[in-house]
């Protein structure tokens, strides 16, 4: 039974995750580095903007950072309440993931890895897909603190196996940039008025979530709007190449794909949106997606 629940990192996805919370929970802690964020859902959304060590006490720890690198730390500096489930929503390394859940094991806690899918958009109406690794026990504990924020909410194996699924997800929507940036290019560059293409090409064979949504609402219109930064696609791209590595496997689109978004990510400012990614290509071809 979950008396408490707490959301650490109030970014662009857990500020809005966590503000579901307390239609479900009493007592819901908030807390981010920047604590004016914590201080402002409070009074957004009646959560209680309290310190760390008081938000590693509730029974369901939820966190939503960059990177596993900034959790790891994170963990490492707090004492957290024994019996409490940890449910890490951050895009994370799968083994990380293993390294997190053995380490909080030894402290009767357990740990999942449980990244979301779906955007600003899907955190904000509640709609993320949740692919969880770890223990089943722990996962049907966790659930109805997951429902808050979660439709799709799937157990998908042990510790890792969540981030894994991430990654691969976020890699599979990296290879469709890259490949609609180069599809809609050459159709520009004989002559095909574009948003005729993408209506065909959308009652058709080769549409995807990047033809349906990215390539119309964030490229075509030149609006390229911040709610995922491109550095963090790099990332998730680069785990994505790592679990290939790892396994010893032959992958050269994959690999491909990494090299185009990192060094789109290197040639771009922090905060560009992952769209951007299409920019290299147009500073190649001379030719603009518009
Ligand atoms: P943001 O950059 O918007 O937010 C990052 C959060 O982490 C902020 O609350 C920030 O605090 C906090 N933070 C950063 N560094 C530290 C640190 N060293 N110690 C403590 N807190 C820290 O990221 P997003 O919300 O966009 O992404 C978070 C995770 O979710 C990433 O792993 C991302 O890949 C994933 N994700 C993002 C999606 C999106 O559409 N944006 C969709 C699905 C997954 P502060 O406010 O103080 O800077």
């Amino acid at each position: 039974m979950i008396q408490s629940v707490a959301f650490i990192g109030l970014g662009a996805m857990g500020y809005r995750m966590a503000a579901h919370l307390p239609q479900h929970f009493d007592t819901v802690y908030v807390w981010n580095r920047n604590f004016e964020k914590a201080q402002q859902h409070a009074t957004e959304y009646g959560t209680q903007a309290v310190d760390l060590p008081q938000a590693v006490q509730a029974d369901v720890i939820f966190s939503c950072l960059p990177t596993s690198k900034e959790v790891e730390q994170l963990i490492a500096s707090v004492s957290i309440k024994s019996g409490a489930i940890w449910v890490d929503c951050t895009s994370g390394v799968p083994e990380s993931a293993k390294f997190l859940s053995e380490q909080l094991k030894l402290q009767q806690v357990d740990f999942l890895d449980a990244p979301v899918s779906g955007q600003t958009i899907g955190a904000e109406t509640a709609t993320l897909t949740v692919m969880v690794g770890g223990e089943t026990t722990a996962f049907e504990n966790a659930l109805p603190a997951i429902q808050a924020f979660g439709k799709l909410i799937k157990h998908v194996g042990g510790a890792g196996a969540g981030f894994s699924v991430k990654a691969v997800n976020n890699m599979l929507l990296a290879v469709n940039l890259c490949s609609v940036a180069e599809g809609f290019t050459a159709l520009k560059a004989h002559g095909v008025d574009l948003h005729a293409a993408l209506d065909c090409i959308n009652a058709s064979s080769g549409k995807s979530g990047v033809t349906e949504t990215v390539l119309p609402q964030r490229i075509l219109n030149r609006s390229f709007p911040l709610t995922f930064a491109l550095p963090l696609l790099a990332k998730d791209t680069g785990i994505a190449l790592d679990l290939i590595r790892e396994a010893k496997l032959s992958a050269p689109v994959i690999a491909l794909t990494q090299s185009l978004i990192q060094a789109s990510s290197d040639l771009s400012n922090q905060d560009s949106d992952f769209s951007s990614a299409v920019k290299i290509y147009e500073s190649w071809s001379k030719i603009t997606l518009e």
